[in-house]
């Protein structure tokens, strides 16, 4: 974390991750050597979206810089639901794979939450399937989403025990804010979830000990609405005009979070910038419960990585 000029600290979730990764490589490195298993991600991309693109390419070279085995599947944007289930029943029974991504979004063709559901809970390392979201809300082991899990684990590292602080999240979706919510529970803090039809979400944000931007609204959560002291965890990723005029009118773009950034540092204790917070864990985490699921294929007890 990083200090500046008295306002509030910045938790760092480049470095935060990097340590992550540091971490799970070399507890991959030991399964391998004592188990002869390597834990193994297969991606799936459906389409040519040039963002999922760039996030699909990006994950096979982390999992490869990790050690770890990485297969990417692209299919054309006019693959079949069936023959990309067909794909998944094959994974599913890859013994060398032990987690499957499927990238989203999927072709409006493509019923999402039926591809969703046809991966085997045990591969799910991205946490959405209903069995993992079960698991999670009833407190048993299973596959965490991965932002969520990021986000928390900053959040003990900045903080310490997070017992009875209240908790609010800007955001519902199956993705990020419900189980962020569970993480944060099972972390005895009082949470309340907000979202597009919550009333004064400004009061409720300025009760919050932890404020959790969950939103995709570029900046939308202002400074007076938050906590003096209070620890702000900004997942949004919004692209939004270059502030250079001229730049702005060629289309460059930056990203910014859900939170105005600049006013929030001046009131929070801590925050995660954007880019370089919850960002960077998000991947960090995918390897994590890779290699978190490639141990309970084998029967061996995870090291724990979180420290
Ligand atoms: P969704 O669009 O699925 O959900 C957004 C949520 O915000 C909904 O629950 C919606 O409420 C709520 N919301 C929208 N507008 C308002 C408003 N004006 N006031 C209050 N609540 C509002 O988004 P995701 O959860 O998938 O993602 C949220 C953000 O996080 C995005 O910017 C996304 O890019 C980013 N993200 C970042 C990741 C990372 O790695 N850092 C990973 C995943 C997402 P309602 O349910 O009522 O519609």
């Amino acid at each position: 974390m990083t200090e500046i000029d008295g306002r509030a600290t910045i938790i760092d979730g480049k470095a935060f991750a990097g340590r992550l990764v540091e971490r799970v490589t070399a507890a991959a490195a030991r399964l391998s050597a004592d188990h002869g298993v390597r834990p193994g991600l297969a991606v799936v991309i459906v389409g040519e979206d040039p963002a999922s693109q760039i996030y699909v390419r990006n994950k096979g070279e982390r999992t490869r810089e990790a050690g770890m085995r990485s297969d990417t599947h692209r299919l054309d944007a006019a693959t079949s639901q069936a023959d990309l289930l067909a794909m998944i029943a094959a994974l599913n029974a890859d013994t060398g794979i032990h987690g499957i991504l499927v990238q989203l979004p999927l072709p409006g063709h493509i019923d999402a939450q039926a591809v969703l559901s046809a991966i085997d809970p045990d591969k799910d390392v991205d946490g959405f399937h209903v069995v993992n979201a079960g698991r999670l809300a009833v407190g048993l082991p299973g596959l965490v989403p991965c932002t969520p899990l990021g986000s928390v684990m900053l959040l003990k590292d900045a903080l310490g025990d997070l017992s009875g602080l209240n908790a609010v999240i800007v955001g519902r979706s199956n993705i990020v804010g419900k189980p962020m919510a569970q993480l944060l529970l099972s972390e005895n803090c009082t949470v309340t979830i907000a979202h597009s039809r919550s009333r004064d979400l400004a009061a409720i944000c300025r009760g919050a000990d932890i404020l959790v931007a969950a939103v995709g609204r570029p900046e939308m959560i202002r400074g007076d609405w938050i906590k003096p002291g209070a620890a702000v965890i900004d997942v949004g990723i919004n692209r939004v005009p270059s502030r250079d005029p001229v730049k702005a009118a060629e289309g460059k773009t930056r990203v910014v979070g859900d939170v105005a950034f600049d006013e929030a540092v001046a009131v929070a204790g801590r925050i995660t910038p954007v880019p370089g917070g919850v960002g960077p864990m998000t991947i960090a985490c995918l390897l994590a419960n890779t290699y978190t699921a490639a141990c309970r294929s084998a029967g061996v007890e995870p090291e724990p990585l979180a420290a």
